[in-house]
């Protein structure tokens, strides 16, 4: 592993600054960027020299409140807190469920909700150590996926010559409540938050700091659930998940895992509009999610995976 300058930012205008300079990197929990750099993932001229810390801001990014019918959740706040907030369960129920099902009790502990939103993927080929696939996502040519063994990747073709999936349970249920993401800089709509680029998965750019995440108050009679498939029951990513609300006049399905950014089920999204939630409307859902997917030969198993969980989050948001 190279060697980095570590720096606790007192303030985020001290964040933002050293942001300014280049060749810094925000470190919050860490749990996703010292795996990264330590397997020296990335070419050298993409590496940070100094990483900074934002933890220790004053005032703290560490917190959950609700202010005016919205629910605030500071940047750096962990895991483990959201999936043990009743506040949040009994409101934001997909949003508690997502944060309880990401890895293990220890990630939770460490990892926070705007490390969480701004990991990036894990496509195997990008991840392998010493940087031994420099694909399009590191300014290569090849997407080494598409030719090579792409069974966890995507099932809606890709984005910027790209099929690695995003990664995120949290991404989809905070799409499905309508969250938005707050910054330094402006406020984003967590549906126009993702992006593809080289090599961050979001939109921010230099110097732009995740501060809060706010949600509005579900409106009154409706209800959201989070459901994911993984391999094994813990610290797996997900190989399909999906958040939904449904019920007082709202119907928002997102996916992740199913394509490079985040999937807003729109289609499925119609077909329940206006109709009660039962076991053929659910189906009927889940069918309309999956109408413009277009698997690879070995992704084609997520497909009924996602038709699946879509039926079974409507229903578990409608018990
Ligand atoms: C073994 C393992 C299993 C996992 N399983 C899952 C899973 O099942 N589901 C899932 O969703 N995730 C999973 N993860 C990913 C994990 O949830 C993320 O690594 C974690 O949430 C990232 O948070 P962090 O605070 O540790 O981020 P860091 O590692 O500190 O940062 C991650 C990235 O976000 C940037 N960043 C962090 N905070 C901010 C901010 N406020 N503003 C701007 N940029 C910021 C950093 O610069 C860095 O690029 C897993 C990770 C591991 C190691
Ligand atoms: S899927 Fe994306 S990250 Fe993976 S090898 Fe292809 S271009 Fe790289």
């Amino acid at each position: 592993m190279k060697a980095f300058n570590h720096e606790n930012a007192k303030t985020l205008a001290e964040a933002r600054n050293a942001l300014a300079g280049g060749k810094t990197e925000i470190i919050a929990g860490g749990t996703d960027l010292i795996g990264r750099l330590k397997d020296n993932v990335l070419p050298d001229k993409m590496y940070p020299a100094t990483l900074i810390n934002i933890k220790t801001v004053t005032p703290s990014l560490d917190y959950i409140k609700e202010e005016a019918g919205v629910l605030k959740i500071g940047a750096t706040t962990r895991l483990a807190d959201i999936a043990s907030s009743q506040a949040i369960f009994q409101k934001y129920t997909a949003l508690a469920q997502a944060a309880s099902r990401v890895a293990t009790p220890h990630v939770r502990d460490m990892g926070t909700i705007g490390g969480n939103i701004a990991q990036l993927h894990r496509c195997w080929y990008f991840r392998k150590p010493e940087n031994r696939f420099d694909c399009i996502r590191k300014g290569g040519t090849t997407c080494f996926a598409m030719m090579g063994d792409n069974r966890y990747h995507s099932i809606f073709g890709n984005v910027n010559k790209c099929i690695a999936v995003h990664p995120s349970d949290i991404a989809p249920a905070l799409i499905a409540l309508n969250a938005s993401v707050v910054t330094n800089m402006r406020k984003i709509n967590a549906e126009n938050f993702f992006d593809v680029k080289f090599p961050s998965n979001t939109v921010l750019g230099i110097g732009e700091i995740i501060m809060e995440i706010q949600v509005p108050m579900p409106p009154a009679g409706a209800k959201s659930a989070f459901m994911k498939f993984a391999i094994r029951k813990s610290i797996d990513f997900p190989i399909v998940n999906c958040a939904v609300m449904v019920g007082g006049g709202a119907a928002r399905i997102a996916l992740n895992a199913v394509a490079p950014k985040p999937y807003r089920a729109t289609k499925a999204e119609a077909a329940i509009a206006g109709k009660p939630i039962n076991e053929a409307t659910a189906e009927a859902a889940g069918s309309a999610a999956m109408e413009d997917a277009k698997p690879l030969a070995a992704t084609k198993y997520k497909v009924q995976i996602a038709k699946t969980l879509v039926k079974r989050a409507l229903l578990a948001a409608n018990a």
